[in-house]
C-alpha cells in the first residue's frame, strides 16, 4: 500500500501577476513636496496574486501591489468582479500595498496631498480603470492555475527598519553602532513557502516586513526596498512568484535612505532573511481556509471651522500646496457629507490559512498594533497594515496622545477633518481578535 500523501498536499495554490507601471507621465504620490509628474521608470511595478484553496475547496486570493495606497472603491470593485466570476465571498479577497512612494497618485486617495491639474486627474482616472483590470486579471490567473501544493511557514528578522519618531535620521548610524536605538520596532520577517506538491519546486513565496517603503524619493517609478527584495528573491528562485505584504510599519523607516543602491541593499537584507527562514525546517499549513471582513465604526475627533479652512487655503506656509489641497478636500466633503465627514468605516480582515492566521488592517498602521496583536494572540498570527483601504495613519492610543505626524498632522495630506477620536486602538484590536477567533472556529 502506498503511503498516504502528506496532509498539506490537499491544499492548492496558484499565482498570477501583471505589470502596473504607468505608461504615461502620471503624477506621483507619497510626498507633498512633489511638484511635477514622473520622469521615467527605474523599476517595474507589479500587482501579484496568490490564490489558495483548502482541502474542502474554500478559496481565497491575496493581491499585493507595488503602490503607495489603495482605496476602498478599488478593493471593492475588484472583489465584486471576483465574486461574480468565481463566487468568492468579499472577505476571501485581500489587497495589500507595499507603500512605495515612487508610484502613481490614485484617484480618490490621499486627497490633501496636492491639487492636481485636470490632465493629471484625467490620467489618474484612466490609470485606475487599467489597474482594476490588471488586478482582476492577476487574481483570475492565480485562481485558474490552482494546483496541488504544500504550504509551510517560518520566520527570520531584518533590522534596517528603525522607529522614526524616536530616532532622528542623522543619529541612527551612531545609535545603531552603540546599541541605543529608541522606540518600538518589529524586525520579524514572516515567510510562507508554496511548493509544488509533486516536485517540491518553489512556486510561490510570500514574505512581510513592518517598515515604511521609503528609501527613495526621486521621480522614477520604483518598487523601493520591497520591489528590490521581490526581484532579488525571484532571481534566486527561478519560477517562483514572490509577493510582499507590508506589516504595521507606519512609524518605522528604513535607514539609511536616498539611493537605489540603498533600496537594493535593504532588498537584499530582506531576501537574505527570507532565505534564512526557508533554509530551516518550516511549519506545514494544516487545516482549512476561512475569512472574515468587517468594518469598525471610527470617528474623527474634530472638524475644522470655516475660518480654519479659509486660513489653510490662503496662508503662506511650508507645503502651501498641501494645505490648500486639504482645505479644498475637506470643504468639498463637508458640502456633500455634512457631519458624516466625522465617521469612517474602518476595514479589518482576517484569514485562517490552516494553522496560520492573517489579520489585514486598513490604513498606515503603527508598529504598536503588530506587536500587541501578535503578543496577545494564542495561535500563529501575522499582521498586515496597508490593506483594503489606505485612508489615513492609524495611531495607537500612545501615538495618538503623543500627536505629531502619525498621530495628528498626517491628517492634512490625507484630506481628513482632524485626528481620530481616542479609543480607536481598543476597537480595532477587539475586532481583529474577534474575527481571528471566528475564522478559527470555522
Ligand atoms: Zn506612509
Amino acid at each position: 500500500m502506498d503511503a498516504a500523501p502528506p496532509a498539506t498536499a490537499a491544499w492548492q495554490a496558484g499565482t498570477g501577476r501583471e505589470k502596473i507601471t504607468p505608461s504615461d507621465a502620471l503624477w506621483m504620490t507619497g510626498y507633498a513636496t512633489r511638484d511635477h509628474p514622473a520622469e521615467g521608470t527605474s523599476q517595474e511595478l507589479w500587482v501579484k496574486a496568490l490564490a489558495v484553496s483548502d482541502p474542502a475547496g474554500h478559496r481565497g486570493v491575496l493581491l499585493t501591489l507595488d503602490l503607495c495606497g489603495v482605496t476602498r472603491e478599488i478593493s471593492d470593485f475588484v472583489s465584486t468582479e471576483l465574486m461574480r466570476r468565481y463566487g468568492l465571498p468579499r472577505s476571501a479577497v485581500m489587497t495589500n500595498v507595499s507603500h512605495t512612494h515612487c508610484s502613481p497618485w490614485l484617484e480618490g486617495s490621499i486627497m490633501g496631498l496636492r491639487i492636481f491639474p485636470p490632465d493629471g486627474i484625467k490620467k489618474a482616472a484612466d490609470y485606475r480603470v487599467e489597474l482594476q483590470k490588471k488586478m482582476i486579471a492577476a487574481a483570475a490567473a492565480a485562481l485558474d492555475s490552482l494546483a496541488p501544493a504544500s504550504l509551510a511557514w517560518g520566520e527570520d528578522t531584518a533590522d534596517f527598519g528603525i522607529n522614526r519618531r524616536e530616532n532622528p535620521e542623522k543619529d541612527v548610524p551612531a545609535r545603531r553602532a552603540a546599541g541605543t536605538l529608541r522606540g518600538p520596532a518589529d524586525p520579524r520577517v514572516p515567510v510562507l513557502a508554496i511548493r509544488d506538491a509533486a516536485t517540491g519546486a518553489l512556486r510561490g513565496l510570500l514574505f512581510s516586513y513592518a517598515c515604511h517603503n521609503t528609501t527613495l524619493s526621486f521621480y522614477q517609478w520604483h518598487g523601493d526596498y520591497a520591489g528590490c527584495a521581490q526581484a532579488e528573491l525571484e532571481r534566486r528562485h527561478p519560477g517562483a512568484t514572490v509577493l510582499f505584504t507590508l506589516g504595521c510599519g507606519a512609524d518605522i523607516n528604513p535607514n539609511p535612505r536616498g539611493t537605489v543602491a540603498l533600496a537594493e541593499q535593504h532588498g537584499r537584507a530582506l531576501a537574505d532573511a527570507a532565505d534564512r527562514a526557508l533554509g530551516r525546517p518550516l511549519t506545514a499549513v494544516v487545516g482549512g481556509f476561512a475569512s472574515a471582513l468587517e468594518d469598525v465604526p471610527l470617528t474623527f475627533a474634530t472638524k475644522p471651522s470655516a475660518a480654519e479652512l479659509r486660513e489653510a487655503a490662503e496662508k503662506d506656509q511650508p507645503n502651501k500646496a498641501m494645505h490648500q489641497a486639504w482645505s479644498a478636500a475637506v470643504t468639498a466633503q463637508l458640502r456633500t457629507m455634512g457631519d458624516a465627514i466625522l465617521r469612517y468605516a474602518y476595514p479589518v480582515q482576517a484569514w485562517k490559512v490552516g494553522n496560520l492566521s492573517w489579520a489585514a488592517l486598513g490604513g498606515e498602521v503603527v508598529v504598536d498594533y503588530g506587536l500587541r496583536l501578535r503578543a496577545e494572540d494564542k495561535g500563529n498570527l501575522w499582521v498586515f497594515g496597508y490593506s483594503t483601504d489606505v485612508m489615513a495613519y492609524i495611531p495607537s492610543e500612545r501615538v495618538l496622545k503623543e500627536g505629531r505626524y502619525e498621530g495628528a498632522t498626517s491628517m492634512i495630506p490625507y484630506g481628513r477633518p482632524g485626528p481620530w477620536t481616542p479609543g480607536l486602538e481598543e476597537k480595532i484590536v477587539a475586532k481583529t481578535h474577534e474575527l481571528i477567533s471566528r475564522t478559527r472556529g470555522q
